[in-house]
């Protein structure tokens, strides 16, 4: 079996939503007619187009030709061998996911078997699962939420689809739900109560048991990352999650050694090479590789069994499409340390779900592991031929 053509979509949002969304879709074909999907994980911040051009000319270099069944061959060489993927360069490593998952996709249709069995076999049959960025609501529209009752609003809706586990970033809104996407060296005595007001929503409308994941993008210094510990941890805070920015690897320890709360990051950790710091540190408890940026899967069950040696549990980082989540279900089925599935808040609009051909949606706060061949998900051509393609053929 040869790969005889790789595509990828860079997919545009439908008019009327202007919101910036764009997932990198890639789909792998052979010429023994099976396909695969993957994600370049590049879905928001900067660099999509660019992550979809680095897919194009990895695909160009290392795939077109070769056999998808030797996928650590190929990961190899495209780690030592595109130059750039050896400083855990973000395009790179992103261009060359989307293509590595869709060759794990491929590899379990070939066995007709799901990839949860290629990496090692289910070691259980349900992923707790929690809601997402309650911050950008928790409906069918995306939202950027400023009031304390709008954050409350945000968990009950949470709480009534059967979540018992939350995750909210309080300090990314100002009052008005205006963006704060800066670097925060000191937070102010009236920013701290609207940040307190938020959490007490949140706490009261998810009752006294439910679990709250505190999220601040990586936008607090060292010492206001302390100061939201000492003004929010009576609200029960399950996990600490980018409390500091990843250029540094001892910020990350100056806060682990101020509090007791568990510590979460790895969305923006690329690489065993990149997680070496944080668990020789033992400054995280929570590792979130997201497979979309890694290396695809072959690198992020690498980082997850890594990880376990340290007693680092794993939540996958997924903030993309249903692609995504799919990939995601399959590794965290499959690995002993793994702690809690997320469901973001973009994984529930109509916008992404209409990008492949199954809606993955938890029940009662759990997924069920999936247990068709390979990922188990296709893409919806009906929608994406609306975003431009790169195509690259033998
Ligand atoms: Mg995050």
């Amino acid at each position: 079996m040869k790969i005889s053509k790789v595509e990828i979509f860079d997919v545009q949002m439908p008019d009327g939503i202007a919101i910036p969304w764009h997932p990198v879709l890639v789909r792998v074909h052979t010429d023994e007619g099976l396909t695969g999907v993957g994600e370049v994980g590049l879905a928001y911040g900067i660099g999509h187009a660019a992550g979809a051009q680095a897919a194009r000319e990895i695909a160009e270099r290392f795939f077109i030709g070769a056999d998808p069944m030797r996928r650590e061959a190929l990961w190899e060489n495209v780690y030592r061998g595109s130059f750039w993927g050896q400083s855990a360069n973000t395009h790179v490593l992103a261009g060359l996911s989307g293509i590595d998952t869709a060759l794990w996709d491929i590899q379990g249709k070939a066995l007709g078997v799901p990839c949860h069995q290629l990496l090692g076999g289910k070691t259980r049959d349900r992923l707790r699962t929690y809601a997402s960025q309650l911050q950008l609501g928790w409906g069918d529209t995306y939202l950027q939420l400023g009031s304390a009752e709008d954050y409350g609003r945000s968990a009950s809706a949470a709480r009534a689809q059967g979540f018992t586990c939350v995750k909210v970033d309080p300090i990314n809104m100002d009052a008005e739900g205006n963006r704060l996407d800066r670097h925060v060296t000191y937070f102010t005595r009236s920013q701290l109560d609207l940040f307190r007001d938020r959490m007490a929503a949140v706490r009261e409308a998810l009752g006294p048991e439910g679990e709250i994941i505190l999220e601040v993008h990586s936008l607090t210094s060292g010492p206001a990352a302390v100061q939201l510990i000492e003004a929010l941890e009576e609200f029960g805070i399950y996990y600490f999650e980018e409390p500091v920015s990843y250029t540094n690897s001892r910020m990350q320890s100056y806060v682990a050694g101020r509090t007791t709360i568990p510590l979460a990051a790895g969305e923006r950790i690329f690489s065993r090479w990149g997680v070496r710091p944080y668990l020789e540190e033992q400054s995280l408890e929570v590792l979130q590789p997201d497979i979309g940026l890694v290396g695809g899967l072959t690198e992020a069950k690498k980082m997850c069994d890594y990880a376990h040696i340290y007693d680092v549990t794993v939540q996958v980082h997924v903030c993309g499409s249903p692609v995504a989540t799919a990939a995601s279900l399959h590794l965290e089925a499959a690995i002993p340390n793994f702690l809690i599935h997320e469901h973001h808040s973009h994984a529930m609009k109509a916008y992404n779900v209409e990008l492949c051909d199954i809606d993955l949606q938890p029940r009662d706060g759990y997924f069920d592991v999936p247990d068709t061949p390979g990922l188990g998900i296709s893409l919806n051509d009906d929608v994406l031929k609306r975003s431009p393609k790169l195509e690259v053929t033998a």
